[in-house]
């Protein structure tokens, strides 16, 4: 087995072997891109060095050698020489990109007689001892895990004793004094001293590279990121280019369109005179991109070349790493670029439009979630007018959250975790150990560093809100408050940040609902004209309906006209309709809720303007609906004009021990005819209404909790007759369907006999799954977490479908209904019909649509789209 490969033996497919960063290294190499010459140490070495308990093999040092021998050559310098040192970079890069979470050391080779020669021969000793403290500093940090604010705080005290504002002041004898003092620091805190011998240094820091995949933040964003663990990462080894030579060097970071907005401009920044990470530190605040064209327009123009060259060779976006040389331009890394959801959108419609990508690739681009957290809410524009802004950052990540402030990402989990609170971290800068805050949060604020800062990076990658580089904003973790100017921030209080502008507000402010711009109205036209499946609403009132329509939902898949009775007084003809104990007393509060129910048949038909409308008749839990406590009691029994004691005893005598398995859905039908009668009877006296100004509707009627075939013919019937009834006076022909919602298991393996008295099937995967795997729906949250925390399940089954469980008796349904049905329509309309993974899986077993709520009818239209691609 071969485990090194130099990068023009490489190429973007092996990023399995040459990870990400490799296998881009080597693209770019082919391409003819200007890239510092290097090799590439496989991720089958890194198998191999964690089955042999952390060791490097023979055959891998070897091979290690004798690519750096080949590498001295390329250079025209010699590694471990102290005459004609070449230094190299010892870079981290697993096949996918995880950003800031494995290490990269700088400058290697160097020891206490190169770092002499490098001075001399550079003619700079400036710039040969900076990179000496700084291979000090990551060296001691990456290999032997000595904290790197013990080196940051030798380089602050001695700024401050000198009293200078910048790195870029320290004297060539404050930066020999800082690498005595660095020295020392691997003395007193280690048995180890910093290795002078140039090969040591090398595999020191091949093997802690290899480690630091398994180190907590790695595992952590792999959890996150659902990596596998499998992967294992690669190491280049490269030869290093210097932008910290003098301000006619620099490095930066360049995307080759804007990640937060998508607009197609060269975006990013870069520092002069400064090397490796101090761009993304936030150490020194950079300079945006766009001043390079007047500071170094030739290189300005080359890096614009090169990122049009590259976007046309990857066909997306990239994200690129560069460093310039005494005026020459280096390439570093290139990937796809992170982005927000926006500009994700964005940069796939435009893209198609500049023929660079089809529709499908473009469909197939962006994440069904990420149009989910476009759609979310902005504060509210009349809330932000009388709001005075309290500070103003970068717009990092465009959103808006509100939520509680934390100042480490410890304290911001345990109140998001224990106490359940909407938290907004707030902090000087963040570094990879704050992740587990960062996830948990709302938004990231940060006072110091840039646009792509990493908190920034991280805050769009997860689609949170993010505001970085706040000046006016001190964190004072010591006190565990922030200031912003003079007014205080403690732990706990109210934060309003606003991701597209960069400011902040003191409270909690209010939101306004977002709407869909006119590049994610393309991408989702796309969608569906991709898709086999259709996509409709979830709708309980018309102001649903209204959203979902907004969205392009098809037409209504459920409406709970249980839902329709929790206001006031409709409430209360329901609980007299449920107490009274005949059908006399049943009659006046059913011709109450008949003239209320018609109403809002005729408003949803209204709105639907053609489109489909599945109305499911009652299915209510009773006990929802009764009053329990005394004073609830005595109220209502006010109300309606009877006595506490006597509403009581009634109450007491519809109490179920498991109302969810109890007198409900089509079981009341059986025992109450009257009910469904009323509705069907209000569905057509709007229908009809509709029909004398000259709309034709076709309901479709659906009936909850049905077991058995002969069950559902009986509630057919009574449907059908009502149906008929309303009818006899009028000379058309009404087109109809009275539907099962298929949620009990019984049904679902008798599908064949259901579908004989069925026009349609539409799931209802909340109760199939509680009846399934015996889950109260109710009562899940006192068990549920401890099964996924312990991976006995591998998701909430109420919010991703149980594909072997639940899944296996919907395929049954599906298959026996068809058996007896061929064109039979089935639908599904529980929670997990919004759900992208449990799409693709509805659409390999032959589901016709799916229905949502109406924020997710987009996000369930692009999945729809990439199941079916
Ligand atoms: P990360 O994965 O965290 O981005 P990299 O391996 O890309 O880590 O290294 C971080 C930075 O170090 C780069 O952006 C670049 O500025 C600097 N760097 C890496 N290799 C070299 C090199 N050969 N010459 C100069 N700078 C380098
Ligand atoms: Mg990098
Ligand atoms: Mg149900």
């Amino acid at each position: 087995m071969k485990y090194t490969y130099t990068f023009s033996e490489g190429n973007k497919s092996m990023r399995n072997i040459l990870g990400g960063k490799g296998a881009n290294l080597a693209e770019m190499t082919n391409l003819g891109l200007p890239v510092p010459s290097g090799f590439t140490v496989s991720t089958a070495a890194c198998h191999e060095f964690q089955e042999n308990h952390g060791i490097l093999s023979d055959q891998l040092v070897q091979e290690i050698d004798a690519s750096l021998a080949h590498l001295s050559h390329l250079a025209a310098k010699e590694f471990g020489s102290v005459t004609n040192p070449l230094l190299l970079s010892v870079r981290s890069g697993a096949a996918i990109s995880m950003p800031g979470m494995m290490d990269t050391i700088l400058n290697i080779g160097l020891n206490d007689q190169s770092v002499a020669a490098l001075a001399q021969l550079t003619k700079n000793e400036r710039f040969a001892y900076d990179s000496y403290r700084r291979l000090l500093a990551m060296f001691g940090n990456v290999v032997y895990e000595i904290p790197e604010a013990t080196f940051d705080d030798v380089l602050t005290d001695i700024k401050h004793q000198r009293n200078y504002q910048s790195d870029l002041e320290l004297t060539v004898a404050d930066l020999k004094e800082i690498v005595a003092k660095f020295k020392k620091i691997y003395e007193t805190t280690d048995v180890k001293a910093f290795p002078q011998d140039p090969h040591d240094q090398v595999l020191a820091a091949v093997q802690a590279v290899f480690s630091s995949w398994n180190n907590h933040r790695a595992k952590i964003y792999r959890r996150e990121n659902n990596i596998p663990e499998s992967l294992g990462t690669a190491v280049n080894i490269q030869e290093m280019v210097f932008g910290n030579i003098g301000e006619n060097s620099g490095t930066g970071v360049a995307f080759t369109r804007n990640p937060a907005s998508g607009t197609k401009a060269l975006f990013g920044e870069y520092l002069l005179n400064a090397q490796g990470e101090d761009v993304v530190s936030g150490i020194r605040t950079p300079q945006p991109i766009s001043t390079l064209a007047d500071s170094m327009p030739h290189v300005y123009d080359q890096l614009a070349g090169i990122a049009e060259k590259l976007e046309q060779h990857y066909r997306d976006m990239q994200d690129v790493e560069f460093t310039i040389e005494n005026g020459q331009l280096f390439m570093l890394q290139a990937r796809d670029g992170k982005r927000t959801p926006a500009a994700a959108v964005k940069i796939a419609v435009d893209q198609v439009k500049e023929h660079l990508i089809t529709e499908e690739a473009a469909l197939l681009r962006v994440k069904p979630e990420a149009v989910g957290t476009m759609l979310h809410p902005e504060f509210d524009h009349t809330a932000l007018f009388d709001h005075p802004v309290l500070t103003t950052g970068l717009p990092a990540s465009p959103g808006a959250a509100t939520g509680q402030v934390y100042f480490t990402a410890e304290t911001a989990k345990a109140a998001h975790d224990e106490q359940h609170q909407q938290v907004i971290l707030v902090r000087q800068d963040t570094s990879p150990e704050d992740i587990e805050g960062m996830v948990v949060s709302e938004a990231i604020v940060t006072a110091r560093g840039g646009m792509t800062s990493h908190a920034a990076v991280v805050a769009r990658g997860m689609g949170a809100t993010g505001v970085v580089g706040a000046h006016e904003l001190h964190v004072d973790y010591a006190k565990n408050q922030a200031t912003i100017n003079d007014q205080t921030l403690h732990e706990g209080d109210w934060l309003s940040v606003d991701g597209t502008t960069g400011h902040l507000y003191l409270g909690q402010m209010a939101t306004s609902d977002a709407t869909i711009n006119d590049d994610l109205q393309q991408l989702l036209t796309w969608a569906k004209a991709h898709a086999s499946m259709g996509v409709y609403t979830n709708a309980d009132t018309p102001a649903d309906f209204e959203r979902a329509l907004s969205f392009d939902a098809d037409g209504i898949g459920l409406t709970r006209t249980e839902h329709m009775f929790f206001k006031p007084e409709r409430l209360l003809q329901m609980r007299r309709l449920i107490i009274a104990t005949d059908a006399t007393g049943r009659k006046d509060p059913l011709e109450k809720l008949l003239a209320m129910q018609q109403t809002d048949f005729y408003e949803l038909y209204k709105l639907a303007a053609g489109k489909s409308v599945t109305i499911r008749l009652l299915d209510p839990p009773l006990h929802e609906f009764l009053p329990h406590d005394p004073e609830e009691i005595a109220e209502v029994a006010e109300q309606i004009n009877t006595t506490p004691a006597a509403l009581q005893t009634r109450v007491d005598s519809l109490k179920e021990l498991n109302p969810m398995l109890g007198h409900r859905g089509d079981r009341l039908a059986v025992t109450y005819p009257d009910i469904y009668q009323m509705q069907v009877q209000a569905i057509m006296n709007a229908v009809l209404k509709l029909h004398n100004e000259g709309i034709t509707v076709a309901p479709h009627i659906m009936i909850p909790l049905t077991d058995t075939q002969k069950e559902m013919a009986w509630v057919r019937q009574l449907v059908t007759d009502q149906i008929d009834k309303s009818m006899t006076n009028q000379s058309w022909n009404l087109d109809y369907t009275v539907g099962t919602m298929m949620e009990m298991p019984r049904a679902c393996v008798t599908a064949d006999q259901v579908a004989e008295s069925s026009d349609f099937f539409s799931f209802g995967t909340n109760d199939l799954t509680q009846l399934t795997f015996g889950y109260s729906r109710d009562d899940v949250g006192a068990f549920l977490p401890e099964y996924l925390a312990k991976g006995l399940l591998p998701a909430d089954p109420f919010q991703t479908v149980d594909i072997d469980g639940v899944g296996a008796l919907m395929q049954i349904a599906v298959d026996r209904g068809r058996q007896t049905k061929p064109q039979l329509p089935i639908g599904v309309c529980g929670e997990v019909g919004g759900d992208p993974a449990s799409i693709n899986f509805f659409e390999k077993i032959g589901v016709t649509y799916v229905s949502c709520s109406p924020f997710r009818v987009p996000v369930a239209r692009l999945a729809a789209a990439q199941a079916h691609l």
